[in-house]
């Protein structure tokens, strides 16, 4: 029997990327799946890819919504329970560094900016978390936050808000582990560091200058020893290993870095001095 028969799963941002990647191994490992993302068009492509891979129609539940709004919330979780009855995994993985239109780089960005990039990084997952807790104590359930190398002790003036946010989710992510195990349910998170996906664009870059990004980031060693950009499935798998209560049910609160060893890096690099 597939691992995730007879789980329901709701995965933000599954319209692109790493969740779209995850919705696809969840639902081939037998779980019911709600997909969602604001873009109708790319939601489609994942319900699509879902159906190529033979998962049923009956175990999909696709919504357009924005997961930073109220009534986007209370869309996923009602439809879900419509749907599925029950939730037994929360994957709060939307997120995205939002450009400044003006061009601003590091603090010079406006406020504006910090604001959405919050409300969609942190507070939409913290507002998940919330509406979804009741649901969640009935199953016994799994959350993963999907958090980013960017909210660790480094600086990262290039993505300044996002990174506050994502330190902040890690904070969250410790927090409301700790607040809700007393119910049995569990909740970890993903660190990912750079993953080929539509990230990039939507930070501001084109089609041809995310290429360029990710190619510029392999064939340096010093940001990804690897030497390889991530796949959304590296990230994917991970989230499912922490969603699997047989495999992780000891693993509370924490943070795993999939990075190719990004993090272990110094920019002190001692080169031909040696
Ligand atoms: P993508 O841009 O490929 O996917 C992001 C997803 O989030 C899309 O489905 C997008 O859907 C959705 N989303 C964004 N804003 C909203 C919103 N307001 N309401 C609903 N959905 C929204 O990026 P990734 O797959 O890479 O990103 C997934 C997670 O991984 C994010 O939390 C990101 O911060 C994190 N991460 C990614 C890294 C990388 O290098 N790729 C590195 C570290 C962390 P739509 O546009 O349809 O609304």
């Amino acid at each position: 029997m597939p691992r995730f028969c007879g789980k329901t799963v709701i995965i933000t941002g599954s319209s692109n990327g790493i969740g779209r990647s995850a919705a696809l191994l969840f639902a081939q490992e037998g779980a019911n799946v709600t997909i969602t993302g604001r873009n109708s068009d790319r939601l489609e492509e994942t319900r699509q890819l879902l159906l190529k891979s033979g998962v049923s129609e009956k175990n999909i539940n696709s919504v357009v919504a924005d997961v930073t709004t109220a009534s986007g919330q209370d869309q996923l979780i009602n439809t879900t329970l419509a749907k599925f009855a029950k939730i037994d995994i929360l994957i709060n993985n939307a997120g995205a560094s939002i450009p400044d239109a003006t061009g601003a780089t590091g603090i010079d960005q406006g406020i504006d900016i910090y604001q959405k990039t919050l409300q969609l990084n942190l507070q939409s997952v913290i507002e998940m978390t919330k509406k979804v807790k009741p649901h969640l104590i009935e199953t016994k359930g799994e959350i993963v936050n999907i958090s980013s190398i960017a909210g660790g002790s480094h600086a990262q003036p290039d993505f300044i808000y996002y990174s506050c946010a994502k330190s902040a989710l890690d904070q969250f992510t410790r927090s409301s582990a700790i607040d809700l195990i007393k119910y049995g349910i569990r909740v970890n998170s993903v660190s990912p560091g750079v993953v080929a996906t539509g990230f990039i664009g939507a930070a501001g870059l084109d089609n041809e200058a995310a290429k360029k990004f990710y190619k510029h980031m392999a064939a340096h060693k010093e940001c990804i020893p690897a030497g390889v950009a991530g796949k959304p499935e590296d990230i994917a798998n991970i989230i499912l290993f922490l969603a699997d209560r047989k495999l992780s049910s000891y693993i509370i609160g924490q943070s795993i870095v999939a990075d190719g060893g990004s993090t272990l890096m110094m920019a002190m690099q001692f080169g031909d001095a040696m």
